[in-house]
């Protein structure tokens, strides 16, 4: 179960906990199941071994993740500034979860970086910038919510972890595997997998809660963008959607509520790429998924300077929504050499 964890590397970070009290977990903007799973995960173990620990994320978190104990106590710094700040300049340690790069938390950035207490990186992206004290980075793991469980088995506190513990690590793992159907090549997950329902976690709770329960206007969405928004290049094996503000504002939008538009596509026989375009307020949110190997997180980084993983990746665009979108079709050809089935792509 620990063996993939550095030995040496988790005795630290245990020292490193010993040695803290007021402990604050972060994580991405636009936080998902796995960044509120892992933060929330690891402030319950943090309880349970008398700490004083905070929860703080950039920006709100959907409400498909409410169910999660302890997400009432989350403080959110867009909300909440004045409180994040002074609890972030309090902390004798923090622990940044599920992101790779300062950027990756905009507006919390600096305030994370300014502090000048310990930090520890927990995640499971690839190529992490060097920001943290201690580096937890193991981009083969599903979730960053397998890799905390791992480490808290290689720390030998197993025996801490509680039933609201395991439901936020297992909500981390459900919702970055889309409930066990992607991303989950090492079959030490199910191991992983028996050890939190061990613990009593409601498995077919989560997956209802947060995977498969929505807002009729989210469904309405869905159903608008799948049957009037959806392009296909099948020269490409790609799928394209794209909402603008005046179509989101229609139906009510809320966040989390494209949560999964992306993947849909992919049901579609021999396509092998799906990219979905949202104008948020601030910037045109790109997400991308793919089957077969084929890199979406070169297409993100190439295009928009963003990243993820080989085959669920991300970005932002700061330009008007047809802008973006023209940005991809004018290059869409220069992707097709991963199309190839020999791409055998870094995993
Ligand atoms: P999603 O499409 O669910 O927002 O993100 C899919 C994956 O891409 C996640 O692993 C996420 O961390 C990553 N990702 C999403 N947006 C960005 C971005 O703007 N920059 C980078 N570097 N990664 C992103
Ligand atoms: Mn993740």
């Amino acid at each position: 179960m620990d063996k993939l964890i550095d030995h040496n590397k988790a005795k630290e970070f245990q020292q490193i906990l010993k040695e803290s009290e007021k402990i604050v977990l972060t994580c991405h903007v636009r936080p998902d199941g796995d960044a509120i799973g892992s933060c929330l995960g690891l402030w319950h173990l943090l309880k349970t071994l008398d700490k004083s620990p905070t929860v703080i994320v950039p920006d709100k978190a959907p409400v498909s993740l409410s169910f999660l104990p302890g997400f009432k106590e989350i403080g959110i710094y867009t909300s909440h500034k004045e409180f994040c700040e002074k609890t972030v300049e309090e902390a004798d340690l923090i622990i940044c979860c599920d992101f790779n790069t300062p950027s990756r938390q905009d507006t919390l950035a600096p305030v994370i970086q300014n502090a000048e207490c310990r930090k520890v990186l927990i995640d499971h992206h690839t190529e992490p910038s060097n920001f943290t004290d201690l580096v937890f980075s193991y981009p083969k793991m599903s979730s960053t919510c397998e890799l905390v469980f791992r480490i808290i088995a290689a720390m030998g506190l197993y025996d801490k972890v509680d039933r609201d513990c395991a439901t936020c690590l297992m909500t981390g793992i459900i919702t970055d595997t889309r409930n066990f159907t992607v991303n989950i090549k090492n079959p030490d997950i199910y191991d992983i997998l028996m050890r939190l329902l061990e613990k009593d976690v409601d498995k077919d709770r989560i997956v209802k809660e947060a995977l498969n329960t929505r807002s009729l206007t989210s469904l309405k969405l869905e159903a608008y963008a799948l049957s009037q928004k959806m392009e296909i290049f099948p020269e490409h094996k790609c799928a394209l959607i794209t909402l603008d503000k005046g179509e989101l504002k229609k139906y009510s939008y809320e966040r989390g509520d494209t949560e999964g538009l992306v993947n849909r596509p992919l049901e579609i026989r021999g396509m092998i790429y799906s990219i979905f375009m949202r104008e948020d307020p601030d910037c045109v949110k790109i997400s991308a998924r793919s089957c077969d190997n084929f890199p979406v997180s070169e297409i993100c980084k190439t295009l928009y300077g963003g990243g993820g993983h080989i085959q669920a990746a991300g970005g932002e665009f700061h330009g008007s929504l047809e802008e973006c979108r023209k940005k991809f079709l004018d290059h869409i050809g220069d992707f097709d050499k991963f199309l190839d089935k020999g791409y055998m792509g870094e995993e």
